[in-house]
């Protein structure tokens, strides 16, 4: 049994963040289909796969309730991680 979804103009928005820096700068892995009726590309698959754009590396990301439209509540950002020059 699935949960109903809430009507999407009464419920919370949201918004995505790096665990590790905080940054809303986030990305996921997809495939987009051509649609030939929309003459367009459209989301058809999304990944689990999480890429940060400020870590520059593969991240987790958490889900955060939006204070207004473009601000999120979040966590303080952790400093990025220094990346050691290791090969491979
Ligand atoms: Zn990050």
């Amino acid at each position: 049994m699935t949960e109903p979804a809430p009507p999407p103009h009464t419920s919370r928005r949201h918004s995505y963040i790096c665990n590790v820096c905080g940054s809303d700068h986030v990305t996921r892995d997809a495939w987009a289909a051509w649609d030939m009726a929309a003459q367009q590309w459209v989301l058809e698959v999304v990944f689990d796969q999480c890429w940060c754009h400020r870590c520059m590396s593969a991240t987790r990301l958490d889900r955060v309730v939006l204070t207004s439209p473009i601000t999120f509540a979040a966590p303080d950002p952790a400093p990025i991680p220094q990346r050691t020059a290791s090969p491979g």
